[in-house]
């Protein structure tokens, strides 16, 4: 990329799934406008298979290396003049890379295999490598800023207008959370700031029974003013929790869904999901447990991985029906028509999207047989569950949310420089044995110690000074922009909370605005936002890095239906703009649509959406009236998809992804060539607008003429760009129209 002059005035994102294949048809639309006002729109690869070949150069010939574009935005976003949409992409799981790194060897990419079980230093050193890009790989390099949630008006109005399906509440519902007693990460939680004297590289360290220390982490960067906990979760606790949880739900008669975030939480969430696993197969597990591992089977990866095991044991027949015969409740269907439970798979069940899902349906969920039921939803650690269960025994009092009157939730999120990744650094570590692990600061004092038991989940992480004062800040500007009531969703009961209320009231105090703010815990910050939104009054959630992502899906999916309709983005620290699009990730399912029958259902608003934040940011950042005009007529296309209902259909044969983008094109030139203020983009814009209206019957019958048919576009993790462009821009009008080859 260069020097920073070189930087295109907009980075736009490669990546995988649906939203690359839409980036396919959008991005040439966007670059097309974009050139006929003098701005210039780059592009740097975030795929998954790009950040794989970047990773190995030394395997790879010289026309096939890839440079390193994550480092390359990595060190964009600490620049001011940094503007990029960021689309979402894959957070691989170990069967994802494994994919994708076929996938790219079948190629002719001579790349290695991922070492399952590294054995040599060279198989380690691989692994090491593919380590880095495994799991939230891409996200924590980037958020070099806080986090900024909201719907557009525009949206957010289109919502209320016309309301989306929401299920029943009722007040009988059996609906409810199951969080341990104690001995969580909530109960065990110790937090401290580190003073000046305290300052410098800690090391975290395992103390076994007879003394013997082990380092478990070194040279650990503990600046003055870093917010530092230490938590662990107790296994056997947790054992004993999981059995009884099991045995309540199986007596209540409702089905049984195990919620938790094994992606983002990447190191302690397997962990607790094995032991889920094992306490679903009970004493069956307490007998054969040791010969299902040795034939390959691992509870932190599934059900779906234990079962496989044991169907390949000479005795699994026995087993099997030794398990169909455990007295069990239902259990929760990821996939009813396949069998696929909660429990098969880690990520299958993510608890930001799986709760409002239950939450939006009043309270059910399928079982086995694919009907909707209540459930008990099991939320082992109660650091944040309590707002799930707030929720839940809000709609019960008061029955379902009215889309109509409702309110909104906006979200100011404290992110940056890897705030509160709680359990998925390498700071997370499941105890060897009974003993000591300990944070030793560099001045040799000790800062926090707990005393752990084998197999105990212990975890450590920090929130930083600058991120924290930014949030704050954040936060105060949000309240004054809108007036909104806002809520600082902290519990002072809670280690962590309180170091960081000891930032938020001097700071509120020192800017005059305390009276402006609530703090309250989340339980009670969810049920006075509900009260809110339900009067038809909007709310600014102020939030840790946790319940960012818990809440920016939560109430959108209520309030609007979806959360791939949010606007996100995220104010750099030094000055410039990330614009992330939508909450939602890169929904394979649609991928698969587009493969089978040519219809890509992806609905492109968060991008719209993103585009119209990142030209009124480059308007505002480098004074270029231009972009301000392209931006403002961006948002008047914007509304006209959302007043014409130009959002993609679901089913092959209706308006998709391609056809939406047409509409946005079209409406776009539309404003363009309307406005006022720059004639000459104005009269450039004309002609371009009269083209696409009278092209429209050609464009859409090119666009729609191969629905229904089989699409292929050279690859998955990795399309081949000659036939993945032909898939996603089959309109020879259309092209000649914004520009062929852009
Ligand atoms: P997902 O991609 O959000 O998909 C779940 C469902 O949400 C989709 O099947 C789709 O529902 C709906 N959806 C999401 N975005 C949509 C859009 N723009 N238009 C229409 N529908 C949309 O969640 P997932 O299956 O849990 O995750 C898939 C991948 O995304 C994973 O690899 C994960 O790591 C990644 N991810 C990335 C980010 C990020 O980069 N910021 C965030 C989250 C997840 P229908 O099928 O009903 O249409």
């Amino acid at each position: 990329m260069g020097t920073p002059e070189h930087t295109p005035d907009i980075i736009f994102t490669r990546v995988d799934e649906a939203p690359e294949l839409a980036r396919l048809s959008l991005l040439p639309i966007i670059r097309g406008f974009a050139a006929a006002a003098g701005i210039g729109i780059g592009v740097r690869d975030i795929s998954l298979a790009g950040r794989i070949l970047a990773a190995f150069p030394d395997y790879l010939t010289d026309s096939r290396r890839r440079s390193d574009d994550l480092a390359v935005l990595g060190a964009l976003v600490k620049t001011p003049g940094a503007n990029i949409i960021k689309l979402p992409n894959i957070s691989a799981s170990v069967p994802q890379l494994v994919a994708a790194i076929g996938e790219l060897q079948g190629k002719g990419y001579a790349l290695p295999d991922y070492p399952e079980d590294p054995q040599t230093d060279a198989h380690r050193e691989i692994r090491a490598r593919y380590d880095t890009i495994r799991g939230s790989a891409v996200n924590p390099v980037l958020r070099e800023g806080n986090s900024d949630r909201r719907a557009a008006r525009a949206v957010k109005n289109f919502a209320r207008a016309n309301p989306h399906s929401m299920g029943t509440w009722h007040g009988t519902s059996k609906t409810r959370v199951l969080s341990m007693p104690g001995n969580d990460f909530c109960a065990n939680e110790k937090s401290a700031t580190i003073t000046a004297g305290q300052a410098g590289d800690a090391r975290i360290e395992f103390v076994a029974a007879g003394g013997a220390v082990t380092v478990l982490k070194d040279n650990w960067a503990l600046a003055e003013g870093t917010i530092a906990d230490a938590a662990f979760m107790s296994a056997r606790a947790l054992t004993t929790f999981l059995a009884r949880a099991i045995e309540e739900t199986r007596s209540d008669g409702t089905i049984f869904s195990f919620h938790l975030k094994a992606t983002m939480m990447k190191v302690s969430d397997p962990i607790i999901f094995g032991h889920a696993v094992r306490a679903w197969l009970g004493p069956v597990w307490e007998t054969f447990g040791s010969a299902i591992t040795a034939a390959g089977g691992a509870p932190n990866l599934g059900l779906g991985n234990v079962l496989a095991a044991i169907d390949s044991m000479p005795n699994g027949a026995a087993i099997r029906a030794g398990i169909a015969a455990l007295p069990r409740p239902s259990l929760y269907m990821v996939d009813s028509a396949r069998g696929i439970t909660n429990l098969h798979v880690p990520s299958d069940v993510i608890i930001d999207a799986s709760m409002p899902a239950i939450i939006r349906a009043g309270g059910t969920c399928w079982d086995e047989t694919g009907a909707r039921r209540d459930t008990t939803c099991v939320i082992p650690d109660r650091c944040h569950a309590p707002i799930y269960d707030e929720a839940i025994n809000f709609f019960k009092a008061n029955g379902a949310l009215d889309v109509a009157r409702a309110g909104a939730v906006a979200n100011v999120g404290l992110m940056a420089q890897k705030a509160e990744e709680y359990g998925s650094h390498p700071t997370t570590f499941e105890a060897p044995a009974g003993g000591i692990i300990r944070i030793v600061l560099a001045n040799g004092e000790t800062l926090h110690a707990h005393e752990v038991e084998a197999g105990d989940i212990w975890r450590a992480c920090t929130a930083k000074k600058a991120p924290i004062d930014n949030w704050i800040q954040l936060a105060i500007e949000r309240q004054r922009l809108t007036g909104a009531e806002a809520i600082f969703w902290l519990d002072a009961a809670r280690a962590h909370d309180r170091e960081l209320i000891r930032y938020v009231k001097p700071a509120l105090a020192g800017a005059g605005v305390a009276g402006r703010f609530l703090i309250l815990s989340p339980r009670e910050a969810m049920r006075r936002s509900l009260e809110t939104i339900t009067a038809g009054r909007d709310s600014i959630a102020v939030t840790g890095n946790v319940l960012r992502d818990y809440l920016t899906d939560l109430f959108p999916i209520l309030e609007l239906g979806t959360s791939a309709r949010m606007l996100s983005i995220v104010k750099l620290m030094n000055g410039g703009g990330l614009f992330e699009t939508g909450a939602g990730g890169s929904a394979p399912k649609h991928v698969q649509q587009l493969q089978a029958e040519n219809h890509l259902r992806w609905d492109s608003m968060g991008e719209f959406c993103a585009l119209c934040e990142s030209l009124a940011f480059l308007s505002g950042s480098k004074g270029n009236a231009r972009a301000g005009i392209l931006g403002a007529a961006a948002e008047l296309a914007t509304q006209g998809i959302l007043d014409h209902n130009r959002s993609p259909g679901r089913t092959a044969g209706e308006p998709d992804n391609r056809a939406s983008h047409y509409w946005f094109a079209r409406y776009w030139a539309e404003a363009l060539a309307a406005q006022t203020g720059d004639a000459a983009l104005a009269a450039h814009f004309a002609p371009v607008a009269a083209q696409l209206a009278a092209g429209e019957a050609a464009i859409l019958a090119e666009l729609g003429a191969n629905a229904g048919a089989a699409a292929d576009t050279g690859g998955y993790y990795l399309n081949d760009d000659a036939r993945a462009a032909a898939v996603m821009r089959p309109s020879a009008t259309l092209n000649a129209i914004i520009g062929q080859g852009r």
